[in-house]
């Protein structure tokens, strides 16, 4: 492979892009909070607000909308989160990337990131179309942001074209860079404990074992106790090279 692959654990400015609330915590919360403890400004930008995500029936969307927005503000806090911002997208209806990456484009010329951090849209068997398709919009987004001809009405506004250093893809089958997390492991669990309505008692008793075991794994490969992994490309590994699978 030819093109050097960014140092995640430089990054100063990172955009995070999430499908719905609590998949930046799981996928990545242990690397945003060791980001921000060591000064760096995390800004989440979050797709849907998860209003169809209630496992109880009987809410209604908008009361379901209203308290994964708490949580997500609770567990953003959790891992130093700066802002968050609510695109507006309808849980289980993200349109198709074309249509998503317009906002993230805009707002990747507003915060200007240096590395922006979201879900591997090449998981073969994700299932879930609003991962999918939020997750190729940040690609999408990182990919045109540059380019001055690309939505020039941003420029009209006051942005500027805007490069991004890096793009970290978590849930990746193709991982090329491993953090170590066993200093902010206890904030990414409590953080994700944030989002109660997805993980009742029962829920989190399943779903414990799966992440600690995945974090071990990650974590055996950067010389740590837990970990997370992630597939860091450049925009230049995302267009006409051949070689990006295996970088
Ligand atoms: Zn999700």
């Amino acid at each position: 492979m030819y093109i050097p692959i960014p140092d995640l654990k430089q990054a100063q400015n990172v955009l995070v892009v999430s499908p719905h609330p609590d998949d930046a915590e799981i996928a990545a919360g242990g690397t945003i909070a060791l980001l921000a403890e060591k000064g760096a400004k995390i800004t989440y930008a979050m797709v849907t607000d998860g209003a169809k995500g209630g496992l109880e029936p009987g809410f209604s969307e908008a009361q379901v909308a209203a308290i994964r927005r708490a949580e997500q503000e609770q567990a953003g806090k959790v891992l130093g989160v700066a802002d968050i911002i609510w695109l507006g997208f309808q849980d289980t209806e993200v349109p198709k990337p074309e249509t998503v990456r317009e906002p993230l484009i805009s707002l990747i010329r507003e915060v200007q990131p240096d590395f922006v951090i979201s879900l591997d849209p090449w998981l073969p068997y994700e299932a879930h179309p609003d991962h999918r398709r939020a997750s190729m919009a940040a690609v999408e987004a990182c990919l045109f942001a540059g380019l001055p001809m690309i939505q020039p009405e941003d420029m009209e506004h006051g942005l500027v074209p805007w490069q991004v250093t890096g793009i970290a893809l978590a849930l990746s089958l193709k991982p090329n860079t491993f953090i170590g997390i066993d200093a902010t492991w206890e904030k990414k669990l409590e953080a994700i404990k944030c989002h109660r309505s997805q993980f009742p008692g029962p829920t989190w008793d399943m779903f414990y074992p799966l992440i600690l075991a995945k974090s071990r794994e990650y974590g055996s490969n950067a010389n740590a106790r837990v970990g997370e992994a992630f597939k860091v490309l450049t925009t230049t590994h995302l267009h006409v090279m051949v070689d990006t699978w295996e970088a």
